[in-house]
């Protein structure tokens, strides 16, 4: 390759503990046995391509439903490349500071959970922004909230269906024809976030803003507590012009880790705003936050909903 690329539309299969969960070694649940990739451009032609089998040496055995969906015989397994050498020639492949592209968000997170498996962490550091071609795929043909398999978009777009799915150079392929139908604007726009390596001090934390959307992560706390004390994490500007506002509803419990606040901005409009509590590592906590305009049809289901428990 001669270019640098612009993105890099990757795509992983893994293989699970065959004896099911019980017996999974619970720092790998899913161990990488496929990566396929395409590098593309600014104009999203492609410029190279990647392709590695990987041997399994955490589960050796294949789960059934990974032998079923993606159809990988043994042999080919057998005769793969060793994680940490195929992720070495990967990132080479990658090129500086591409911007990642997936069919939705697990593969970017398998990789990060690989990668810190083996030690090698340091090689991606996060939190990473990437390209959800899924979310992408829903924003600019759907409704933003439809979620849709890969054959689904590839047959709703016309492609010709040459190779089979599941196999990861293959969805790769067909992942980067998705990327190429989706306006650079929404792309650029649209970008996320992927969190499995969050921040660890308050200089780290994020926020990202972009007219009637707002989404924070924060450091991290020893306690449930200790996040929801946090003025910071408990914020509620308006995602529009980014003011602090009335609170006509304050951050209220909303099932399993998650809690619910309202704010109204004279200017603006009502702001919805949701914290989740995300799990760190060793039983530590941090927030993610996201506050979206919303409309009185919202407020009214969210007051009557939350208002006075
Ligand atoms: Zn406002």
């Amino acid at each position: 390759m001669n270019e640098q690329p612009t993105y890099i539309v990757f795509d992983l299969e893994w293989n699970q503990c065959p004896y099911g969960k019980d017996r999974e070694n619970s720092r790998l649940p899913f161990e990488i046995i496929d990566i396929g990739a395409v590098a593309l451009n600014e104009k999203k032609e492609i410029i190279g391509h990647y392709h590695q089998f990987i041997k399994p040496v955490v589960y050796k055995k294949l789960h059934f439903r990974t032998r079923e969906v993606i159809g990988i015989d043994r042999k080919e397994l057998d005769m793969g490349a060793h994680f940490p050498h195929a992720v070495i020639e990967f990132f080479k492949f990658c090129g500086e500071d591409p911007i990642f592209c997936t069919w939705g968000d697990q593969d970017l997170l398998e990789l990060q959970r690989n990668l810190q498996y083996y030690g090698m962490l340091s090689r991606l550091p996060g939190p990473l922004r990437y390209a959800d071609v899924q979310k992408l795929f829903a924003i600019t043909f759907e409704t933003r909230k439809t979620r849709r398999s890969l054959e689904y978009a590839a047959d709703f777009l016309g492609f010709q269906k040459d190779s089979t799915f599941h196999r990861a150079y293959d969805d790769a392929l067909y992942t980067a024809a998705v990327l190429k139908e989706i306006p650079d604007e929404t792309i650029r726009n649209e970008l996320s976030l992927d969190s499995f390596q969050n921040p660890k001090s308050r200089d780290e934390e994020i926020l990202i803003r972009r007219k009637g959307y707002e989404k924070f992560i924060s450091m991290e706390y020893a306690s449930r507590d200790e996040a929801l004390r946090d003025p910071v994490a408990t914020r509620l500007h308006c995602p529009v012009c980014g003011r602090n506002i009335k609170r006509i509803l304050r951050w209220t419990p909303a099932g399993h880790r998650n809690y619910v606040a309202l704010g109204l901005c004279g200017e603006h409009g009502y702001a919805d705003g949701r914290i989740h509590l995300r799990k760190a590592d060793e039983d530590r906590l941090y927030v993610e936050r996201v506050v979206q305009s919303a409309n009185d049809e919202t407020a009214e289901k969210i007051l009557g909903k939350f208002r006075k428990q």
